[in-house]
């Protein structure tokens, strides 16, 4: 990351906008208990009760040119690649937005604390891989048919993430791949998961048919991912990720050993809202709302692609509240200490308080975010010793 970069997202990641994007998040969820954090750790998640989001996730807000191709598709002129504070806002909102869907419209835990499938960790892994891609692929597909105004966040927020993984001198079709799974075959289970998600969260990519290892499989589940990401219940919704698990059975391998998981972690950046096995996750029980789902994402229910919408009133307000925001921050980062001196003499009936004096001290803010970091730190514990954190400058936190 350029060192301009890593300034304007030091600037960026203050305690007013995570201040912003918290109450954002209380009230879309209705809840007042939901508290938000920004970490670097390459991804966004939650449990059902703290929201974890990464405005700097795959460096995609310094990367111009993924940003005007993310424009170019979804047609909304050049409003976000211009300014890499722009982008940070849309970006961290956009993942706002969908860990909040999470915790409207998903149970937590999900089913695979009690499943019985979930024997072994490459099983856990299987059953939480099929379930993020279900998962995510509904929790858009919601944005989208109860929400008027979610789209712009989670389509840009898909589009830019892709063109970020794009080799830009190749076609759409590359960016989803990596170098290692283009060296060496990979697992047949990877080459699986990694279609079904390029399939039903990137259904702008054209796919090249199956290959002879996995195309079985992928006939046999196409449709259970189609309903599944469109069940609006939530143990109903579980249901499709146990028959999904049931019919690929044959291609799990005997352990994780053997599980390269790089290329899906890249398509799936948010797997740990989904991952049972992981330490970090489970506390709050949550259950999710039923919801009827009326269209996906970026296409309609049967997957035929939508037409494009004409988001140019919804990004103009938005850049301008951006703008005030931005001088907002600014203000209050770059804010000196001031002591005023008051007398006496200054206010009404001077007589009495005359001899009275005021002394007003408005200290600098304090920009290490300490409180708000000590609850994520004290729950996430184990995670953030190996993570960048970026706001911290005392060793404890
Ligand atoms: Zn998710």
């Amino acid at each position: 990351m350029k060192r301009n970069d890593k300034k304007i997202l030091q600037l960026f990641q203050c305690d007013f906008n995570r201040n912003i994007e918290e109450t954002f998040a209380q009230v879309l969820t209705e809840n007042e208990l939901i508290r938000l954090f920004f970490i670097n750790e390459n991804q966004a998640f939650t449990d059902g009760r703290n929201i974890v989001v990464d405005p700097a996730i795959g460096e995609v807000f310094a990367n111009k040119e993924a940003l005007i191709r993310a424009e170019d598709f979804m047609q909304i002129g050049r409003n976000i690649s211009c300014s890499p504070w722009h982008a940070l806002r849309m970006i961290t909102r956009g993942q706002n937005i969908h860990e909040c869907l999470h915790i409207i419209y998903s149970d937590f835990p999900n089913g695979i604390k009690t499943d019985p499938r979930a024997i072994s960790k490459i099983r856990i892994k299987t059953l939480s891989l099929i379930s993020n891609i279900i998962e995510d692929a509904f929790i858009e597909a919601v944005g989208c048919s109860i929400y008027d105004n979610l789209e712009l966040y989670l389509a840009f927020e898909r589009v830019a993430v892709l063109f970020s993984n794009t080799i830009f001198d190749g076609t759409i079709e590359r960016a989803l791949k990596n170098e290692t799974t283009e060296a060496r075959e990979p697992l047949p289970l990877i080459e699986y998961l990694s279609y079904m998600a390029t399939f039903l969260l990137y259904p702008m990519v054209m796919q090249s048919s199956p290959s002879d290892n996995i195309i079985d499989y992928v006939n046999k589940t196409k449709q259970l991912f189609l309903d599944g990401s469109a069940c609006g219940e939530p143990k109903a919704r579980y249901n499709y990720i146990q028959q999904i698990f049931d019919a690929i059975e044959q291609i799990i391998p005997e352990s994780t050993n053997e599980l390269d998981d790089e290329l899906i972690t890249k398509i799936l950046p948010g797997y740990k809202t989904h991952s049972d096995c992981d330490n970090t996750i489970g506390t709050f029980v949550n259950t999710g709302n039923n919801v009827n789902i009326t269209r996906r994402l970026f296409t309609d229910l049967k997957n035929n692609d939508l037409p494009k919408r004409d988001f140019g009133k919804q990004i103009n307000a938005l850049i301008s509240e951006y703008i005030n925001e931005k001088n907002a921050a600014i203000k209050i980062v770059s804010a000196k200490p001031i002591v005023i001196e008051w007398n006496g003499a200054q206010f009404d009936c001077a007589a009495v308080h005359k001899n009275i004096k005021l002394i007003e001290t408005k200290p600098k803010p304090n920009l290490n975010l300490r409180r708000a970091y000590q609850n994520i730190y004290n729950k996430y514990h184990i995670n953030m010793l190996t993570s960048r954190i970026i706001t911290t400058q005392n060793p404890k936190i």
